[in-house]
């Protein structure tokens, strides 16, 4: 099997007012005061006015980014508007997740559905949040949200069970419509 070797080019020699320096310095701080000016005009009429700023940092955590609907967050459970979960425990997503970190435990119900997740873990250490589970399932009963604040110092305190995985429907709405929106074109 060829492999190819990328070449990368740089710029061999320096320019008479690069190798003297100063024009470079000055440049730096140039680049740096323009940002620290717009920052500082960004900030005036928030403080005078309580506009919303107009510059992009945020006080974490007090403020959050709004992602777009696109954005994959850690995957959890939809708990139906009728007070159950929608998963099936048909098992797709366990067998589709490349990093193997699903697993499930079917149980039977007397509810129409017959079959319900007895027990369901996500080990989110081992998540790649790639959204293939969300993608296979036939209910709509895993998706991706925007929660994202997972770091933590012992790995067994992300092995998520499912009563931490299950969110109301209501609040998954969003990446809801951009599930159908963008995988119902496919026709599987
Ligand atoms: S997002 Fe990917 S890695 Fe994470 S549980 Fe789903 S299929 Fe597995
Ligand atoms: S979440 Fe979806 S794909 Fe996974 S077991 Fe439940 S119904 Fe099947």
């Amino acid at each position: 099997m060829a492999i190819g070797i990328l070449k990368i080019k740089r710029k061999g020699k320096m320019t008479f007012w690069e190798r003297i320096y100063i024009p470079e310095i000055l440049r730096g701080i140039a680049i740096t005061s323009c940002h620290f000016f717009i920052n500082l005009l960004g900030f005036i009429p928030h403080i005078l006015f309580n506009n919303e700023r107009k510059i992009f940092t945020l006080y974490y955590p007090e403020e959050r980014v709004k992602y777009p609907d696109a954005y994959r967050g850690r995957p959890v459970l939809v708990l139906g508007d009728n007070g159950v979960e929608k998963c099936v425990a048909c098992g797709l997503c366990e067998k589709m997740c490349p990093a193997l970190c699903i697993s499930i435990q079917p149980g039977e119900t007397k509810l129409s559905k017959e079959r319900y997740p007895e027990g369901f873990t996500i080990d989110q250490a081992r998540c790649i949040v790639c959204g293939f589970c969300e993608e296979v399932c036939p209910k709509e009963a895993i998706l991706m949200s925007q929660d994202i604040e997972i770091a933590n110092y012992n790995r067994k305190e992300i092995l998520y069970k499912k009563e931490d995985l299950l969110v109301p429907e209501k609040d998954l709405r969003m990446r809801q419509g951009f599930v159908r929106g963008a995988f119902a074109r496919w026709k599987y």
